[in-house]
């Protein structure tokens, strides 16, 4: 509890008011306070909105195309039939966001739009350089997961493809539409591998015999085997990253990090880094931080 009105650390504290500690994580957001803890909390916390980028946008888009295609029989699983698939499943996508179709209403040609699905098409055509759907039959696909360990942090996420053999080893597919990142920048991608490797073994008793991690953007695969000692370093890491979040959620401390990721943060004007003002914390009405988005 917070009470009167008072400034600490240069952030702006509101009077009565209670912040709520977490509840859950997904990689996204473990990531996001890794990165740079103000930014889990313009996210998390404040709720700040961001606008659509056609990058993420045309991820969705990819990944709804790659999903969608295990509908179809296993013969008909070409990079003709899915690159056809994709403006048939951007029409989806606008029907159920239309507020994506601010990205091209300046787009009056449709000149930008023709060639973002292309951009779009050439993302699912590298797919098949990589991985032969007519030989995959996913036991999951787009799966979400949540478990909650024994000091009741709930970890959750979505899951892209989950295959599994007829020896009962089980292997997590990611996509990604950027490009495999340098070995310098891949703890990232690391840990979110580790991180649905615990979620996995959790749930099903059993540590992955593979994840993979399918850059499309750079003709890419990253793959790491598990064991279980891996699994059991990364719940001990979860668990302190969850006690660091709660007490910068008991304190308001969320320090900004800076570092070439802000070129794409959306909060730059909230951010002091760059002369703006966090919002007053906590929120009025607070949202509970463990609704954390599994993304
Ligand atoms: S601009 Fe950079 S330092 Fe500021 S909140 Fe965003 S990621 Fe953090």
């Amino acid at each position: 509890m917070v009470c009167g009105s008072l400034s600490v650390a240069g952030r702006r504290v509101s009077a009565m008011s209670t912040s709520v500690p977490p509840t859950s994580l997904s990689p996204s957001r473990a990531n996001d306070f890794m990165q740079c803890p103000l930014l889990y909390r313009f996210r998390v916390i404040d709720k700040l909105p961001e606008k659509p980028s056609e990058a993420a946008t045309r991820g969705t888009l990819v990944h709804a195309v790659l999903e969608r295609l295990f509908d179809d029989p296993a013969t008909e699983r070409t990079a003709t039939r899915a690159k056809a698939m994709v403006p048939h499943q951007w029409d989806r996508l606008l029907g159920s966001r239309p507020e994506l179709a601010g990205l091209f209403a300046d787009d009056e040609g449709g000149e930008r739009l023709a060639r973002w699905l292309g951009e779009a098409e050439s993302l699912v055509e590298r797919w098949f350089g990589l991985e032969d759907p007519t030989r995959l039959e996913p036991a999951e696909r787009e799966l979400f997961v949540e478990t909650e360990l024994d000091s009741g942090l709930r970890l959750r996420g979505v899951i892209d493809r989950v295959d599994v053999a007829p020896s009962g080893e089980v292997r997590i597919v990611d996509y990604k539409t950027g490009k495999a990142p340098r070995p310098e920048y891949a703890q990232s991608a690391h840990f979110q591998m580790a991180f649905y490797a615990l979620v996995v073994w959790r749930l099903k008793g059993v540590v992955p015999r593979r994840l993979q991690l399918v850059y499309l953007g750079s003709g890419d695969v990253i793959t790491y085997d598990p064991v279980l000692a891996d699994v059991q370093r990364v719940e001990r890491k979860l668990l302190a990253l969850w006690d660091a979040i709660r007490r910068a959620t008991e304190t308001g401390t969320f320090p900004p990090r800076p570092t070439k990721l802000c070129g794409w943060c959306d909060h730059q004007a909230f951010c002091p880094e760059f002369g703006g003002t966090p919002p007053v914390y906590p929120p009025a009405a607070p949202r509970d931080a463990g609704q954390d988005r599994a993304e």
